[in-house]
């Protein structure tokens, strides 16, 4: 807070935007108090999953005078122009406020705007303008956004994007990646797109323009064990991805089943088996709990985690985080679970968050610590 201080003074901004995800909101919004503080005629702008989602709550909320709603680029650069030449608000789509002038209380959410639909022109992100030092992994890309053809209950990746899934041209990803070797002389590049192989073709090609990079570099990448096949991941291995997230979620199958997350335990083995052959370092996620979750299901867990590893894969497990927009928060009383947390600062995946059908808090915070250490996961 004290650096936000002296970047005021020395900046005097019209404008200061805020990006929060419902983890990081509360911060957030400390954020903007202190900005109003320091000086009260600074337009702040929010924008992200959790003022997408939550924007009526998120309104309530002294201080924050406008609201990005889903893609931000344009609507941002709209809102902006909008400020400084005082044209009307009302005009700019993609946005949300209070009308203060004519009703203290009313909140105005104007029409949606359009997806970008040439992702290729946007630019690329100014890095520069980060503290990069505090950036585990300040080289991350991403090459697509928007909906999802899968369903899974515990993601709200649907509900903040409607539509199918807009991709970057494989020339400008891999000008990306040109452009972070020559200014971040970085030669590891980490794809953070939920899944790298949504579409098998696509990813071919990106390989392809992947491959033609002089400087040899390693990327890594997360998909589902479904969207992979062994030619594929040799082609990725020999272009230089060496680490690969796969969402295992639960060692049971009638758990996976009942999330819909649409992969079968068996699948991962085979994929895992073949991506360790190839050479990748390969991590498994897994979530803890989920609804149906029993002792019998976390028993089942807790063995294929050890099975994997075995294999040699490492392993991650995180708390199930009922976001909002996802099945688990829109539905948690039909299908039988508590919403546990008091704060937005919980929703973190580092806390757990939801009881099952079967199983109490109280259990599932000593299960969770049993299989910590039976299965050495680091905390
Ligand atoms: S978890 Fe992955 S596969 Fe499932 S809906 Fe979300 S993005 Fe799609």
């Amino acid at each position: 807070m004290r650096r936000l201080k002296g970047i005021i003074r020395k900046e005097k901004p019209l404008v200061i935007g805020i990006s929060a995800n419902t983890g990081s909101y509360l911060n957030g919004l400390k954020i903007v108090k202190k900005i109003k503080d320091i000086d009260k005629d600074i337009i702040t702008v929010m924008g992200g999953t959790h003022p997408t989602i939550m924007t009526k709550e998120v309104l309530e909320e002294d201080g924050i005078d406008f609201l990005v709603l889903g893609e931000g680029e344009k609507t941002t650069l709209d809102l902006m122009d909008s400020i400084k030449n005082n044209k009307s608000i009302d005009e700019v789509n993609g946005i949300a406020y209070r009308e203060k002038e004519k009703n203290e209380n009313k909140i105005k959410i104007n029409e949606s705007s359009e997806y970008i639909k040439d992702l290729d022109k946007l630019p690329f992100p100014d890095r520069t303008l980060f503290p990069l030092s505090f950036y585990e992994y300040p080289a991350s890309i991403l090459m697509s956004r928007g909906g999802c053809s899968y369903g899974c209950d515990f993601c709200a990746v649907n509900n903040i994007w409607e539509g199918e899934r807009r991709f970057r041209s494989p020339n400008d990803v891999a000008e990306e990646v040109k452009h972070l070797i020559r200014t971040l002389k970085t030669r590891e590049i980490g794809f953070v797109d939920d899944i790298f192989t949504l579409n098998k073709e696509y990813t071919r090609n990106l390989l392809k323009s992947l491959d033609r990079i002089k400087t040899p570099f390693k990327w890594t990448c997360a998909t589902r064990v479904d969207l992979v096949d062994k030619p594929l991941l040799q082609k990725m291995h020999k272009s230089g991805c060496s680490g690969i997230e796969f969402g295992v979620e639960t060692g049971s199958q009638r758990v996976l089943d009942s999330i819909n997350k649409d992969i079968t335990v068996n699948r991962v083995k085979e994929v895992v088996k073949i991506a360790n052959e190839i050479g990748f370092n390969t991590l498994c996620s897994f979530m803890f709990p989920l609804p149906e979750d029993d002792r019998e299901s976390i028993r089942e867990t807790v063995g294929f985690m050890k099975e994997l590893k075995g294999m040699g894969a490492n392993l991650i497990m995180s708390f199930t985080t009922p976001y909002p927009g996802t099945f688990l928060y829109e539905n948690a009383d039909d299908i039988g679970i508590n919403i546990l947390g008091s704060s937005w600062d919980e929703f973190d995946a580092k806390h757990l968050l939801i009881d099952t059908k079967y199983l109490s808090e109280k259990e599932l915070k000593e299960m969770f610590k049993k299989i910590t250490r039976e299965v050495g996961l680091k905390k």
